[in-house]
């Protein structure tokens, strides 16, 4: 069987930058330190690394606080300062140069809401019933079976307009190109959550 070369470092850190999301380029980087060049001789290293993962899953979830940046920031610069090697002190880099640059996107999931909308949970795809015109492009487009309702036919009356199943959307986009009616928009959870108050 063929041997998988392990990733190195700087192999990852050029993979994280396909997201655009810093809460979800955290996390790929961490699984990936942690799955490969990650080798735990010292402590600092892998505990932080850990911590931090969970910190950055929980806001990533819309399950974060503002104690979970907290605790980001004080883990990095501990694991930076006491690091043997490197590869610690250069994943411990990456989180003290983003929450320094990038702050406002680290609080914006910390209120439920990722502006890259790369974090499938603070988000939703949504129809607007009146702008719909129940054309049935979206229910075409959409390979999630995650679009319901009934093109509309010119000798039928009684049509709903469509709805979106969110648990069924894995939020690819796919509806939002195909509708020329603009009837689909994208709904942080947060300001659902506004206007149920
Ligand atoms: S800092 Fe370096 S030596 Fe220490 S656990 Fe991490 S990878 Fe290993
Ligand atoms: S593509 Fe737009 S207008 Fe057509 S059914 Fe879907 S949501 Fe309605
Ligand atoms: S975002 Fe993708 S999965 Fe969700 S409803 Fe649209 S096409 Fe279907």
């Amino acid at each position: 069987m063929p041997e998988t070369k392990e990733k190195n470092l700087k192999e990852i850190f050029e993979e994280i930058e396909e997201q655009k999301c810093v809460v979800r380029k955290g996390l790929k980087l961490l699984d990936e330190f942690i799955d490969g060049p990650m080798c735990g001789r010292c402590l600092p290293c892998p505990m932080g690394s850990y911590e931090m993962r969970i910190r950055l899953k929980r806001l990533s979830e819309g399950r974060g606080a503002e104690e979970d940046i907290r605790v980001i920031g004080d883990i990095a610069p501990k694991m930076l300062e006491t690091s043997m090697c490197k590869k610690g002190k250069d994943t411990a880099r990456f989180f003290m140069d983003t929450l320094d640059e990038m702050s406002e996107e680290y609080t914006a999931h910390a209120e439920g809401g990722c502006p890259a909308r790369e974090c499938n949970a603070l988000f939703v795809y949504r129809v607007i019933p009146h702008k719909c015109t129940m054309c049935g492009d979206c229910l075409e487009a959409c390979k999630d079976f995650a679009i319901i309702g009934e093109k509309k036919l010119p000798y039928r009356l009684g049509y709903l307009p469509f709805e979106i199943a969110e648990k069924r959307c894995t939020r690819c986009g796919e509806c939002i190109k195909v509708c020329n009616d603009n009837a689909i928009e994208i709904v942080d959870i947060r300001e659902m959550e506004k206007v149920e108050v």
